[in-house]
């Protein structure tokens, strides 16, 4: 392989200030309660308003302001992610087996009793993040879904248009809080009246601090993913359309100066060409300060020789958003095994799943590929497991298992099984 463009290495995420402060709001949420999430939501947001809970008519007032043309949209996004969560929920299912003669085990599926959900602010408010973190735990089943949402700096409240994603979508509660305080807040709970009662895991994307308060938090609570910086990763042969090609690299690169966009290819010209493209592309577009910034520095070029070295390089990129637009995408849905989501020939762009063409647009970022995929309805069930023994298979199980407890010296486990095998044998 060969670099056409390299990219420059990524920052740490997090820096020690970051650990310290975000370590220094939760322990203040937990001990402190609502004195200190207000106190730091006059500090960051300027918003101390009388509840942090959102009431109905506050709700109705503000998602009045949506278009309606927003709003269908928002609903479209809602029923295609829901509705592939579902189709999802239906491969997760109970069952149980006689697995010797009067042993029977089974695994049933339950969903989380509660869940926090983050929808963050800053320079694009992601109108479909509800339908991700909301919608597809209420298509889980969990009775109780919380969000929290910064309010817009100078305007005192959500955006009008996520908000309504978060009503539509299903959240039980709606809180204006941003940031760790935000996390902190679902994870220990608020007094009020009526309180915030304690969630029992966190989903959803944020900044440094958010993402941060994820990482102290987990363990108090489940957590989705660690999201880092976002990234794409295309391959292309020389069938492949540059214009296309060029305009995806930059959709990523516009999220912010930290994205990575990568392309792989067995074709010099169409590298070439897509370069010429993104120039010519950044010319014309709005966002290009974070686009082009982003493509400057983590935009990279990379050519191979063969479609398998291809795969080979793209299984250790790893990336959140892998693109094929090459003459046999299926071969390579047959090969890679490395990315958060996959895109088939030219017309699955990134974009639309971003937006809710129905997977989830949570994925792994960061290399972490490799171990986990996305957020997915699975993410709020567990699959738990359960035993039964009938009295006559006491007989064969305890012989092994009391050999194996007196073997380890654990006499209190062996008692247990002795005790099961004499009344089974009615001495
Ligand atoms: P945010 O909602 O993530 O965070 C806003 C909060 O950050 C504020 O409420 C405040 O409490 C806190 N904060 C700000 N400055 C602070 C400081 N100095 N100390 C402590 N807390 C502080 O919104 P944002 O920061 O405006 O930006 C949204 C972020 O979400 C971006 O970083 C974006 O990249 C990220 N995002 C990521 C994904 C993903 O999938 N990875 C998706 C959407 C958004």
């Amino acid at each position: 392989m060969e670099y056409f463009k390299q990219a420059a290495p990524q920052p740490p995420s997090v820096n020690q200030e970051i650990r310290d402060t975000v370590s220094r709001i939760l322990s203040d949420v937990e001990r402190e309660g609502l004195v200190a999430v207000r106190r730091y939501s006059e500090q960051f947001d300027g918003h101390s308003p009388p509840s942090f809970r959102m009431s109905q008519e506050e709700i109705a007032r503000v998602t009045s302001e949506v278009e309606d043309s927003v709003a269908r949209a928002i609903d479209f996004s809602l029923e295609q992610v829901k509705g592939f969560a579902a189709l999802q929920r239906r491969t997760l299912v109970d069952f149980e087996a006689e697995t010797l003669p009067g042993v029977t085990i089974g695994q049933k599926q339950i969903p989380v009793n509660a869940v926090g959900a983050y929808i963050p602010g800053g320079r694009y408010p992601i109108t479909a993040a509800p339908a991700m973190t909301i919608g597809v735990p209420k298509a889980a089943g969990v009775p109780r879904v919380v969000a929290c949402a910064p309010v817009q700096r100078g305007t005192g409240r959500i955006n009008p248009s996520q908000l309504y994603g978060i009503v539509q979508s299903g959240a039980d509660e709606i809180y204006t809080i941003g940031g760790a305080q935000a996390m902190a807040a679902m994870a220990f709970g608020l007094e009020g009246s009526p309180p915030l009662e304690a969630v029992d895991m966190l989903v959803g994307a944020g900044n440094a601090y958010v993402a941060e308060a994820k990482r102290q938090l987990f363990g108090v609570v489940g957590i989705d993913l660690l999201a880092g910086p976002t990234e794409i990763c295309i391959l292309a042969d020389d069938s492949a359309d540059p214009e296309l090609v060029a305009a995806d690299l930059l959709a990523q690169a516009e999220h912010g100066v930290n994205s990575q966009s990568v392309l792989i290819t067995t074709s010099r010209p169409l590298a070439e060409a897509v370069t010429r493209e993104i120039e010519r592309q950044l010319a014309g577009l709005p966002t290009a300060d974070a686009a082009g910034a982003s493509w400057r520095d983590y935009g990279e070029i990379i050519l191979v020789e063969s479609d398998e070295e291809m795969a080979r390089v793209s299984d250790r990129v790893a990336s959140e958003h892998l693109e094929v637009q090459t003459r046999d995408p299926d071969w390579f849905l047959a090969r890679l095994t490395n990315y958060g989501s996959l895109f088939l020939g030219r017309n699955a762009a990134v974009a639309y799943a971003d937006k809710g063409i129905g997977t989830n647009h949570v994925l792994p970022t960061s290399r972490a590929a490799r171990y986990t995929g996305g957020l997915w309805v699975g993410k709020f069930i567990k699959t738990v497991t359960w035993q039964r023994v009938a009295d006559a298979a006491n007989a064969t199980v305890a012989p092994p298992f009391i050999t194996m407890a007196d073997t380890e010296g654990m006499v209190g486990h062996a008692d247990s099984m002795r005790l099961r095998l004499r009344g089974a044998s009615g001495d």
